[in-house]
């Protein structure tokens, strides 16, 4: 139990209402005896592909392992750059440089997604590939991106780990590039319990790659054509996945209700996540950009809601990216960003007596302080 009058996560009452279906679904596969790659994670992945409008889906073992299989199924390796985004979670820049590759960084626009008008810039005749994010679940400017890649002949790896059913100009993510990587991730809009993740993709070579690598490299039981890897998603996972997916829609639909009740409350006091033409976005975080944010967190968190920041050091400023050479200098909207960026708990369960409770909060902070 969180001690938190307003905690920032509530999988509770999401589950209640499901739970029958869940029980059901994870009993049919305990009684089947197939645990690993059978018709459970088959099905999800062609309802999860549909879902996303994209031809093919795979199942693999989280989002980072979707990031990994994809980057080196397109062939990047050592000596190679892909461009992406300070602005992210840590996995989108390490996936990069754990193949050998060299994580270039651009800064993003005023949505906080990656500037598409950044891009030319950074890149050199080692660029291969661009890897967007859809961060908090608002779709990065695809249409863009997409022409400055086909311009540069540079592959496009959406990093949709925030953002499943997000939509630019009614197509979904998932849909738009030469592969994208989703996180089932306990914390993301759909989830498994425990870790998950997914690749979609409309070529069909870059879907046998995926399915082979995650898989050993088998082709079948007796013949392996490449070192591969065990990234594989469990049926177990898939079952309660299906029965989540169904859901899906419908918790989406509260999300952008909540996240829009509170960007008409917190208008006066914030800077709230507008949604902008194109733009269908799904709240897998909501972020508010706030004046003295880290007095107004404590504040929040004194009076029992708790609130986080996502993420507070960009990822050119972390230990880990010491090489890449990148100083607090680089990428001022994202620097600016991460001293004003605070998540509020936004999910489905979430009342609307929760949700006055944090707005009064934050209105008291600004008037009293
Ligand atoms: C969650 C997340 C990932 C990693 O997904 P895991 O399933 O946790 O491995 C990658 N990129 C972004 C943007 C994420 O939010």
């Amino acid at each position: 139990m969180s001690t938190f009058r307003v905690p920032y996560t509530g999988f509770a009452l999401k589950n209640a209402a499901i739970k029958q279906e869940l029980m059901q679904a994870f009993e049919a596969v305990l009684d089947s005896g197939r645990y690993i790659l059978g018709s459970e994670v088959k099905a999800f992945e062609s309802e999860f592909a549909e879902y996303c409008q994209a031809k093919f889906a795979i199942g693999v073992a989280n989002g980072t392992c979707a990031l990994h299989l994809v980057l080196r199924e397109l062939g990047i390796s050592a000596g190679d750059e892909v461009i992406t985004v300070p602005n992210s979670f840590i996995a989108t820049a390490a996936s990069v440089a754990l193949i050998g590759a060299r994580p270039v960084l651009v800064d993003v626009g005023e949505d906080l997604n990656m500037a598409a008008g950044s891009i030319d810039a950074a890149i050199t005749p080692r660029t291969r590939a661009i890897i967007p994010v859809h961060l908090t679940g608002r779709p990065a400017r695809m249409d863009e991106i997409m022409a400055v890649a086909r311009q540069n002949n540079l592959l496009v790896i959406e990093d949709a780990a925030q953002a499943v059913g997000a939509e630019l100009h009614g197509k979904r993510v998932g849909a738009w590039a030469d592969a994208a990587c989703f996180s089932l991730h306990p914390l993301k809009n759909l989830h498994a319990f425990g870790d998950g993740g997914m690749v979609t993709t409309n070529n069909s070579d870059i879907a046998a790659k995926t399915a082979k690598l995650r898989n050993h490299g088998l082709v079948n039981r007796e013949q392996c054509d490449s070192w591969g890897f065990n990234c594989r998603l469990d049926e177990v996972q898939a079952a309660l996945l299906r029965v989540q997916l169904r859901q899906l829609d419908g918790w989406t639909k509260e999300r952008r209700r909540l996240a829009f009740r509170y960007n008409e409350l917190l208008k006066p006091y914030v800077q709230v996540p507008e949604e902008q033409p194109g733009e269908f976005c799904v709240y897998q975080t909501y972020v508010i950009q706030a004046e003295r944010r880290d007095e107004l967190r404590s504040y929040l968190v004194q009076h029992g809601v708790e609130a986080l920041v996502h993420y507070p050091v960009p990822i050119h400023l972390q230990p880990a990216a010491k090489e890449l050479g990148y100083t607090a200098k680089d990428f001022p909207i994202t620097i600016k960003a991460c001293s004003r960026i605070l998540s509020l708990p936004l999910y489905p369960g979430l009342t609307e007596s929760q949700q006055d409770e944090v707005v009064n909060w934050i209105a008291k902070f600004y008037q009293g302080n």
